[in-house]
C-alpha cells in the first residue's frame, strides 16, 4: 500500500493527528510486473532469430571467394526466414503502441472480399507446403481498410501453418449474412482446448505460453480483435480438439 498522510495540528501548534490515504498498489506492482516479464519475452523473441541471421551472415562472409558457394541458397533463405521474423514481431509491437497510443486510423474504401483474400494466400501457396482452398461469393464488397483486413487475414492463415502444421490444407470460405460479410479460416489442426477459447483474443495470451514450441509474443489475435472492433465487426473460433480450428470475423456490408 501506499500511504500519503498530512499532520493536522491545533493552535498550539500540536499534533493531533494524521489525515491521510491510502492507496492499494498491488494493481500497479502487478502491471509492472506483467510489463517487465513482457519485456524479457520480447527481448528474447527478437534474439533468437538475429542470432541465427547474424550467423548466416559470418558463413556468406567466410564464402564470398568461394567460386561455387552450394549452401549459397540455403543461408539466403535462413536470413530471410529470420528478417521475416523479426519483421513480424517488430511490425506486433509497433500495431500495439499504436493502439495504445489511439493511433491506428483506418482507411476505409470500396473493395472485393474474392482478389483480396488471393492476395493473402500468395505467400503461401509460393512456398507449396499447403493447398488452400476458397469457395465464396465474387460478388461480395465490403468498405474497410483493405491492409488492415489482410493482415487480420494473413494472420489467421499464418496461425494455420505455425500451428497446424500436419494439416497441409487451409479452407477459407467468404460468405453473405444479413447486413454482414463473414470471412473464415480453416485448418485440420490439434484444435484448442474449449477453456483456453475465451482468452485468445486477450493481449498477450498463448495457449501453453511456457512448454510451447512455438516461438510468439501472444499479440497477433488481440491486434486482430482490435481491427475488427474498430471495423464495427465481430471476431470468433470455433473449435475440436484433434480436428481443427475456425477463425473467422463479421464486416458490416451493403450487398
Ligand atoms: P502467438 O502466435 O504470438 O502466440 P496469437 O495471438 O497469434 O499469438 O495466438 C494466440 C494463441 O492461439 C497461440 O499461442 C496458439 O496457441 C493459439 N492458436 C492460434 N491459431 C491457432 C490454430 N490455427 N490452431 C491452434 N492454435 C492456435
Amino acid at each position: 500500500h501506499a500511504v500519503k498522510a498530512v499532520p493536522y495540528l491545533n493552535e498550539g501548534r500540536e499534533l493531533v493527528k494524521w489525515f491521510g490515504s491510502c492507496t492499494n498498489i498491488d494493481v500497479h506492482k502487478r502491471a509492472l510486473k506483467q510489463k517487465d516479464e513482457f519485456i524479457s519475452i520480447a527481448s528474447h523473441e527478437l534474439k533468437t532469430p538475429i542470432t541465427s541471421l547474424m550467423g548466416a551472415l559470418q558463413l556468406l562472409d567466410r564464402m564470398k571467394n568461394d567460386p561455387s558457394p552450394k549452401m549459397l541458397p540455403s543461408l539466403i533463405e535462413r536470413a530471410n526466414k529470420n528478417v521475416k521474423k523479426v519483421n513480424t514481431l517488430v511490425g506486433d509491437l509497433l500495431n500495439v503502441s499504436q493502439l495504445n497510443a489511439g493511433q491506428l486510423h483506418l482507411n476505409k474504401a470500396r473493395f472485393k472480399l474474392g482478389p483480396m483474400i488471393f492476395n493473402c494466400c500468395e505467400h503461401i501457396l509460393a512456398e507449396g507446403r499447403f493447398e488452400i482452398l476458397i469457395e465464396g461469393d465474387d460478388s461480395l464488397e465490403a468498405f474497410a481498410d483493405q491492409t488492415r483486413i489482410e493482415q487480420v487475414v494473413i494472420n489467421f492463415i499464418n496461425n494455420a501453418v505455425k500451428y497446424a502444421p500436419a494439416s497441409k490444407q487451409i479452407f477459407i470460405a467468404y460468405t453473405a449474412g444479413q447486413g454482414f460479410a463473414k470471412i473464415s479460416v480453416a485448418d485440420k489442426g490439434p484444435g484448442i482446448p474449449k477453456d483456453k477459447l475465451q482468452h485468445l483474443f486477450d493481449r498477450y495470451y498463448r495457449v501453453d505460453s511456457a512448454g510451447s514450441q512455438y516461438s510468439g509474443l501472444g499479440l497477433g489475435l488481440y491486434i486482430c480483435a482490435e481491427i475488427i472492433q474498430r471495423h464495427s465487426g465481430e471476431i470468433g473460433v470455433d473449435s475440436q480438439l484433434g480436428e481443427g480450428s475456425t477463425f473467422w470475423f463479421t464486416l458490416p456490408c451493403s450487398s
